[in-house]
């Protein structure tokens, strides 16, 4: 690959085994120097998450899309439980709202931004104040709290739209962002040839690991205050795609879970940067 590294302008890289699942003609890259894990080249059509694009051609399903994220969004309104009582809080791209949907009770107030046009209804129903641009923000409001769930490695200029981003907090307001990991264990501990063509997506632009967000944060002139190692997939979920090369098994084999087990597993894969997600908070 001849681009320069998106964070650290280095040149040096080297191919990661695996498959972008929806688009053969891809092929993935890890910066040697950063681990930055970007793809070959960025093919996502002009209005893509306007016009639903991540949803391909199936209808619209907003119940199943918010029961399919209910256990992520609950996790979220727990972790922020603190951060989010009485205070203003924005989720850029925020999807169906089920974050704010569950957080607005604690909060002083929630906004919303979201590309997605088909939503513009639902958010109304339910009373949500969401936008489609950064923009369309009255220029005054600022918020105490600006989350971006699974959003970030959409991105093609992820530090410009943090910086951006930043434009709109209170002085004392965070950027808390949820991502997936480049250092995935099942990418890069168990090797699993099936996750590895499976995991890989052409709306994923960037995979980050928890070194390299400084880096994110200092071309988006930003402090980077902490990084969370979270594992959103339990043990179960792990044995099945190493037993059947197979997504799905925290369904399937579910009884092989426990909280206890969750959490020692977290824990030791939290211990070895190892865990599929990570949550970053930066600050002005
Ligand atoms: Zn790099």
């Amino acid at each position: 690959m001849n681009k320069k590294c998106y964070l650290c302008d280095g040149t040096e890289h080297i191919q990661r085994p695996g498959k972008v699942r929806d688009n053969p003609n891809l092929d993935i890259f890890e910066c040697v120097n950063c681990g930055l894990v970007t793809l070959s080249e960025t093919a996502i059509p002009q209005n893509f998450y306007e016009l639903s694009g991540m949803h391909g051609d199936n209808p619209l399903d907003i119940d199943e899309w918010l029961r399919q994220l209910e256990r992520d969004d609950l996790r979220r309104v727990e972790y922020l439980s603190d951060i989010i009582t009485n205070t203003c809080v924005l989720d850029f791209g925020c999807g169906p709202g089920g974050f704010i949907l569950k957080a607005r009770s604690k909060t002083k107030q929630v906004a919303g931004v979201e590309l997605e046009s088909r939503l513009a209804d639902h958010y109304s129903d339910n009373n949500l104040n969401v936008v489609q641009n950064i923009n369309d923000l009255p220029e005054n409001q600022k918020f105490d709290l600006i989350t971006a769930f699974h959003v970030v490695e959409h991105l093609e200029q992820p530090a410009t739209i943090l910086k951006e981003l930043s434009s709109k907090l209170n002085p004392h307001g965070k950027i808390i962002i949820e991502i997936p990991s480049a250092n995935d264990v099942l990418l890069t501990l168990y090797n699993s040839k099936s996750f590895s063509e499976f995991t890989y997506w052409s709306c994923h632009l960037f995979l980050f690991n928890a070194a390299n967000l400084k880096l994110l944060a200092k071309k988006a002139g930003l402090k980077l205050d902490f990084v969370d190692h979270v594992q959103r997939y339990p043990l179960s979920n792990h044995l099945h795609w190493l037993s059947k090369g197979a997504p799905g098994g925290h369904q399937k084999w579910s009884v092989l879970d426990s909280d206890d087990l969750s959490k020692a597993y977290e824990a030791r894969l939290a211990s070895l940067g190892l865990t599929d997600t990570l949550i970053a908070s930066f600050s002005i």
